[in-house]
Formats: structure tokens, sequence, C-alpha cells
């Protein structure tokens, strides 16, 4: 999973051609890995 790197775009980007690196809704050519959640666990009461 990505996200555009577009301030006004931001979208997510599922399927990304590691040739043509691009978001598919603005042509904007900066993306970003989005990072996977991480479980922990954490109390927070
Ligand atoms: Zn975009």
């Amino acid at each position: 999973m990505y996200i555009c790197g577009n301030p006004k775009c931001r979208k997510e980007i599922k399927v990304l051609d590691p040739k043509f690196i691009r978001c598919p809704y603005c042509g904007y050519r900066i993306v970003y890995k989005k990072r996977a959640p991480i479980a922990r666990e954490i109390s927070t009461d």
C-alpha cells in the first residue's frame, strides 16, 4: 500500500507498477510506502 505524496491528493494506491511509480489519481510522481499498522498491546486507560 502506498500513499500519494501530493498533499492535495493523499490517496491510497493499492497497486503500483514498480516501473511506473506514479499516482493514478493525480499523476504525482512521489509516493510514500504506507507503514503497516503495528499491532501493540498498549493499555490506554
Ligand atoms: Zn495523487
